[in-house]
């Protein structure tokens, strides 16, 4: 097992005590960390590339784009979804088995031609037309436990029944050609969430077979945050540990976690390198 760490320098408080809160985890053998090229460092195999124009188009109208390079947030969000797609190429050409994506700007909300909720690209959508187109790798899982509803992802694969979407937010119900949108209820504690949660990988998950999951992760249903739902922190530490297990039954352990909502730096700061273990333990 070895595990990649995708990471670029980012405006606001949350993510304020990275890279340096991952100290002892960077000195691992098995963990690598690759970062934004800034001119002031010597470029390494361990630069994380932006995003050419023509992958965003893959997934993103131009207007778009466009609309994205108007709010002055642009970079950001292009190597927030850069580090997603960065992770899932080298998890297929076998350099590290599973990841975890630093984004300050994603993933959800963000749909073919509308975007919003601090999400711009949805860096998932992009690395898996690029697995497909040029790694032959095409069955996938997103499992989405941020607190709220993934607007964008869902649209993104209502048409595409080899992507399994797995949405656990407050929103009735539905499923749809391998969109499944699982009801949280209000102010839920740790135990019943986790069984929901366990009892959809057993039904929607293990039998789908996915080649590779994403997992977009968001801390904002904890306790006090914005999209408060009641959780405990210790609850996502379950959550990386299950995930993990379900992806080593399915695909060889392949996995990357996406960094979503949340915006306590406390919890970033705890929760963060905690998850980190669990993936390269
Ligand atoms: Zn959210
Ligand atoms: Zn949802």
């Amino acid at each position: 097992m070895s595990t990649g760490i995708f990471f670029h320098y980012q405006r606001g408080k949350r993510l304020k005590d990275f890279p340096q809160a991952l100290n002892g985890i960077l000195n691992r053998g098995d963990v690598f960390f690759y970062d934004a090229f800034y001119p002031s460092k010597p470029a390494s195999p361990f630069d994380l590339e932006s995003i050419p124009l023509d992958i965003l188009h893959e997934v993103h109208t131009p207007e778009m784009v466009q609309r994205v390079r108007a709010t002055g947030d642009y970079e950001g969000a292009l190597f927030s979804a850069a580090g997603t797609v960065a992770a899932a190429k080298r998890i297929s050409n076998g350099e590290i088995t599973n990841a975890f994506v630093f984004t300050g700007y994603g993933d959800h909300h963000a749909g073919s031609d509308f975007f919003g909720g601090g999400c711009y690209f949805n860096g998932a959508a992009m690395a898996i037309h690029e697995l497909r187109k040029k790694r032959n790798v095409h069955r996938f899982a997103i499992i989405d436990t941020d607190a709220h509803h993934g607007d964008g992802t869902w649209e993104l694969f209502e048409n595409d029944p080899e992507t399994l979407y797995l949405c656990f937010c407050s929103s009735p119900f539905k499923e749809i050609n391998g969109n499944v949108n699982i009801q949280v209820p209000f102010r839920v504690d740790d135990s019943i969430y986790l069984e929901l949660i366990r009892k959809a990988f057993k039904k929607w998950a293990t039998c789908f077979d996915p080649e590779m999951i994403f997992w977009n992760w968001g801390y904002d249903g904890t306790k006090g945050e914005y999209g408060d739902l009641g959780l405990t922190p210790d609850v996502h530490l379950k959550l990386a540990t299950d995930i993990k297990q379900l992806a080593l039954r399915t695909c060889h352990g392949r996995a990357i976690v996406i960094l979503c909502g949340g915006s306590s730096r406390k919890l970033a700061s705890l929760l963060i390198p905690a998850i980190i273990k669990i993936l390269s333990n």
